[in-house]
């Protein structure tokens, strides 16, 4: 199994960085993790035909993460994709159908089957693919409560079945801890740097996980205690560096 990270930056848009979004391949299938703004061009540049994808999922709907989606769609449709296309979504899947209509996206017209999908069937159609809800979005139950708003604050990590180990994808997270048993024996994490507190990055050197990439930016917390990312331990996310497992 491997990983490429397309996209590795915050939220905040950067020169030097894309936007959130990860290719995983096993065994003949390939599925992407996130779709950040831009992220076809990156499949483009990775020389990823409209066809290879099986699988699409995203995370959560913060549009680091999901604004990449209409043009991926749009890129599969006008190249006359014919695979079907396995969309997983964290929430409210009628939503997306419906900003695809805004967009007079009609999946009627697509050459290939679109089946949309709720995050929580996963593993009924891809038995080496594993999520867990995280606790990313909490912080606005106030405000969904205060506007009688649909938001369920659904957001995921993804762990994936590799035939030598397992690799979790966190995506954003508050604490490293709502994951803590998910990542439980794991070869490999790619792991939000840039929200939780640095002390959530730093216990995890005492996990016993072989690689801990760390993406999404480096929070302010962490950047203090920067001396303290044990290269033995910690190592940067890099954009389309080949991640084994
Ligand atoms: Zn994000």
């Amino acid at each position: 199994m491997e990983a490429i990270i397309l996209g590795s930056g915050s939220g905040v848009p950067q020169t030097d960085r894309h936007l959130s979004s990860i290719l995983i391949r096993k065994e003949g299938s390939s599925v992407l993790a996130d779709c950040g703004d831009g992220c076809t061009k990156r499949l483009l540049e990775h020389k990823i035909s409209p066809d290879e994808l099986d699988a699409v999922f995203i995370t959560h709907y913060h549009p680091d993460h999901v604004s990449g989606l209409f043009m991926l769609l749009q890129w599969q449709y006008l190249a006359g994709r014919t695979k079907p296309l396995y969309l997983f979504l964290p929430e409210r899947p009628s939503v997306i159908m419906d900003i695809l209509h805004i967009m007079y996206t009609f999946s009627e017209k697509f050459p290939f089957k679109l089946h949309v999908l709720d995050m929580e069937q996963t593993e009924l159609y891809f038995d080496w693919i594993s999520s867990t809800n995280t606790d990313h979005l909490y912080g606005y139950a106030n405000i969904i409560r205060e506007h009688s708003l649909h938001n369920q604050m659904k957001s995921y990590s993804l762990k994936f079945t590799g035939d030598n180990g397992d690799l979790v994808y966190s995506s954003d997270l508050e604490t490293t801890d709502c994951i803590a048993e998910f990542i439980t024996g794991v070869d490999t994490i790619i792991v939000d740097a840039g929200h939780p507190d640095a002390e959530q990055i730093l216990k995890l050197k005492y996990r016993d996980i072989r690689r801990i990439v760390l993406t999404h930016g480096i929070s302010p917390s962490l950047q203090t205690r920067r001396d303290e990312l044990d290269k033995d331990y910690f190592e940067l996310a890099r954009e389309d560096c080949v991640y084994v497992v």
